[in-house]
C-alpha cells in the first residue's frame, strides 16, 4: 500500500507507512470508528497510572540503568515464574525494552549475520519483514491456513536453511488470534534443537487467551537454553503507549541483545518502568477479569459481524476477530477497508498486507475488539449498511 519512498534505502523500500498508523489517520481523517490499529478506548488500572504520576513526582526522571530498573527486572522474572514456571536471573537474565517491537529489533540485530534467514510464521506481524530487513536478513515464511491457521509441518521443515539462524514465533498471534498448541510448540521445539536455532518469541498477548491456555516455546525441552521471549507492557496494562517491554532468557542472548538495544534507545520509560513494576505485582483477579472481559467482547463483536454476514474466524486469543468478507459479496480487503469509513463510518485492516504470498488474506479484514462496549455496538449497527 506504500509508495517509493525518495531517499529510503533500498533495505526499507516497500515498508513506507505502517497500515495501523495509516488506518489510524484514516480513522481520524473521516471520523470513523477505528477498529483498525490494536489500542484500547479505556485507560489500564488507576494504581498502575497513579504509581507512574507518583514516579515523576518522585524524580525518575533521568536515565534509568541501561538494563532496566532492578525493581522492573525482578518484576518480571517474578511474573514469568508465576505465571509461567519459567526461573529466570533478574541481573543477567531479563532486560527492560523500548516495547516488543525494539526488543525484537533488537534481537535480529543482534543474533543475525547479514545474510541469514528467519522462520516465521504467515500472516507475519508488520514489524518483523523490516525488523529481519534492517539486519541484512531476510523472512522465510510458513502459511498459517484460514480459517483454523493450523500449518503444514512439511512446509515448516522445508523452510529451514542452512542460513536459517532463528524461529520467530507470535503466540496468540496477531492478526490470526491463533494459540499454538501443545504438538505444535513441540514440533517447532524439536526442530530448533535439531539444527540448532535460536528462537525469538512475541508473547505480548500472553494474558489474552480465551480458549486454550498460553505456553511459552521457551519451556519445551531444549528450548531455555536457546530462546529469548519477549512480552509488553502496553497490552497487558492497556498503556500500549508507554512502551515498556522486555526481553529475557539465557544470559548470553539478553547480553547480545542489551548491546543493540544501547544504540537504539540506549534506555527508556524512566516514570513507567516503576509503575509497571505496580502492574506485574497486581493479583490473579486483575489478570483474570482483564481476559474474561475481553473474551465478552470478542463474543460481542464475533456475534455482530457474523450477524451482519461476515464469515468469522473466531479468535482463541489476542484483541483481533479476522472475518472473510466473501459472503458479503467483496473479494478485495484492501479496497473493502479504504472504503469502509464512507461507507460505514468504521476503519478496520486489510488482512492481505500480513502476507507476502501474492492474494494471501486477499478476503480477509481483521477488526479490534479492545474497545468499549458501546464503541463496538455502534459499530456493528454501522456495519448493518452492509447487509
Ligand atoms: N508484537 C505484536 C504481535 C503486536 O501485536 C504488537 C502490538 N503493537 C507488538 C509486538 C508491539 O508491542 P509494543 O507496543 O510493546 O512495542
Ligand atoms: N500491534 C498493534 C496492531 O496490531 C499496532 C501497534 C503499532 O501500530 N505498531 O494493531
Amino acid at each position: 500500500m506504500t509508495p517509493r519512498v525518495p531517499y529510503l534505502s533500498a533495505r526499507l523500500q516497500g515498508f513506507g507507512t505502517t497500515i495501523f498508523a495509516e488506518m489510524s489517520a484514516l480513522a481520524v481523517r473521516t471520523g470513523s470508528i477505528n477498529l483498525g490499529q490494536g489500542f484500547p478506548d479505556t485507560d489500564g488500572p488507576a494504581a498502575v497510572a497513579d504509581a507512574a504520576v507518583a514516579a515523576i513526582r518522585a524524580g525518575h526522571n533521568q536515565y534509568p540503568p541501561g538494563a532496566g530498573i532492578p525493581e522492573l527486572r525482578a518484576a518480571v522474572a517474578d511474573h514469568q515464574r508465576r505465571f509461567w514456571d519459567m526461573e529466570l536471573d533478574p541481573e543477567s537474565e531479563v532486560l527492560i525494552t523500548a516495547g516488543a517491537t525494539e526488543a525484537i529489533t533488537a534481537a535480529l540485530l543482534a543474533l543475525c549475520e547479514v545474510g541469514d534467514e528467519v522462520v516465521a510464521f504467515e500472516p507475519t506481524y508488520d514489524s518483523y519483514r523490516p525488523a529481519a530487513a534492517m539486519a541484512g536478513a531476510t523472512l522465510r515464511v510458513v502459511t498459517l491456513q484460514a480459517p483454523d491457521y493450523g500449518f503444514d509441518p512439511a512446509e515448516l521443515t522445508a523452510a529451514i536453511t542452512p542460513r536459517t539462524r532463528l524461529v520467530l514465533l507470535n503466540s496468540p498471534h496477531n492478526p490470526t488470534g491463533k494459540v499454538f498448541d501443545e504438538a505444535e510448540l513441540d514440533l517447532i521445539a524439536r526442530l530448533c534443537v535439531e539444527h540448532d536455532l535460536l528462537a525469538v518469541t512475541d508473547e505480548v498477548y500472553e494474558h489474552m487467551v480465551f480458549d486454550g491456555r498460553h505456553q511459552p516455546l521457551a519451556m519445551r525441552p531444549g528450548m531455555a537454553e536457546r530462546t529469548l521471549t519477549v512480552s509488553s507492557a502496553g497490552k497487558t496494562f492497556s498503556f500500549t503507549g508507554w512502551k515498556i517491554g522486555w526481553a529475557c532468557g539465557p544470559a548470553d542472548l539478553v547480553a547480545a541483545v542489551r548491546t543493540a538495544k544501547q544504540f537504539l534507545t540506549y534506555v527508556n520509560g524512566a516514570p513507567f518502568q516503576p509503575a509497571v513494576v505496580v502492574g506485574l505485582g497486581l493479583d490473579d483477579a486483575y489478570f483474570g477479569e482483564f481476559r474474561d472481559t475481553l473474551a465478552a467482547k470478542r463474543d460481542l463483536l464475533c456475534d455482530g459481524l457474523e450477524k451482519v454476514g461476515f464469515e468469522v474466524h473466531r479468535p482463541a486469543g489476542t484483541y483481533f476477530a479476522t472475518t472473510d468478507i466473501r459472503p458479503l459479496g467483496f473479494d478485495d480487503g484492501i479496497a473493502f477497508c479504504r472504503s469502509l469509513p464512507e461507507r460505514c463510518g468504521v476503519v478496520a485492516v486489510p488482512s492481505a498486507v500480513f502476507y507476502e504470498r501474492p492474494d494471501g488474506g486477499r478476503h480477509l479484514v481483521r477488526f479490534t475488539f479492545c474497545k468499549r462496549d458501546e464503541i463496538l455496538t455502534e459499530a456493528l449497527s454501522r456495519l448493518e449498511a452492509l447487509s
